[in-house]
């Protein structure tokens, strides 16, 4: 499979993938038609299907325009459809589509938006995440509670290690200095920081990362840290609590 980053906005990305056994093309999450319409005409020419983790605009912006020039098939999750624009396919938890050979897997992971999905191929080991799991970092809690969000970075979490994470947003250089506030001695923080700032200074993306990368690192999925909960003063509290402190703290950072 040939994965695509394509920036858009300000800090999003969009992207463009291909099936190179059957030449399927798919974009995940289109924030905007301009930058999203230059690449798929500089490198396909069309555009079969459209994948959305969820309804916010910065995720669909692209919808309407990329399905008019391209008649393309716009799959969200069943309980989105007034809220993705001109959705064609309502997917539900669990479900397995393909994008030519590519299976994906649908995975249902709300507490960002009620209906967020993400999107999952076992084989290509690859996960889309949209706003829920960042490099260093996740969304933040709008739609859904504290558990359901817990739970949804878990299902994440135990995906297999090698797995390829490919997020909604460029946060990675604020996630890091939250991350290392409140986890100071964690070494695979420390070395990570090199790689993003090296990455960060040649204009690349720091993204993928990989589910070991961000079970080492990323402060979200590491509510069981001894260092964690001393930094934060809560040595008795459960992993949730855990959580939800560490989420609170990072709205306001
Ligand atoms: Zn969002
Ligand atoms: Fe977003």
């Amino acid at each position: 499979m040939d994965i695509e980053i394509i920036p858009c906005l300000n800090d999003n990305y969009s992207y463009l993938i291909k099936d190179d056994k059957t030449n399927i093309v798919a974009i995940i999450d289109p924030s905007e038609f301009g930058p999203c319409d230059e690449k798929i005409n500089k490198k396909y020419k069309k555009l079969d299907f459209i994948l959305n983790t969820h309804h916010h605009f910065d995720h669909i912006g692209g919808n309407i325009e990329l399905k008019k020039k391209y008649g393309s098939k716009i799959l969200g999750f069943e309980d989105d459809k007034k809220r993705i624009p001109k959705i064609d396919v309502l997917l539900k938890d669990g479900q397995e589509f393909n994008i030519g050979n590519i299976i994906f897997k649908t995975i249902y992971i709300p507490g960002h938006t009620s209906g967020h999905i993400a999107f999952y191929s076992k084989k290509e080991k690859v996960v889309f995440t949209g706003d829920t799991l960042f490099s260093l970092g996740c969304g933040r809690v709008f739609e859904g509670t504290y558990q359901q969000m817990f739970e949804s970075l878990n299902k994440i979490k135990n995906l297999p290690g090698d797995t390829e994470i490919y997020c909604g947003h460029e946060y990675t250089k604020n996630n890091f200095e939250f991350c290392i506030k409140f986890n100071p001695n964690n070494n695979y923080l420390k070395d990570k920081e090199k790689v993003i700032n090296a990455k960060i200074k040649n204009g690349k993306p720091t993204i993928p990362s990989t589910i070991r990368e961000e079970i080492q690192t990323n402060i979200f999925l590491r509510y069981d840290d001894l260092d964690v909960k001393g930094a934060l003063n809560l040595k008795n509290a459960s992993d949730l609590e855990i959580f939800r402190k560490l989420r609170d703290l990072k709205d306001n950072f």
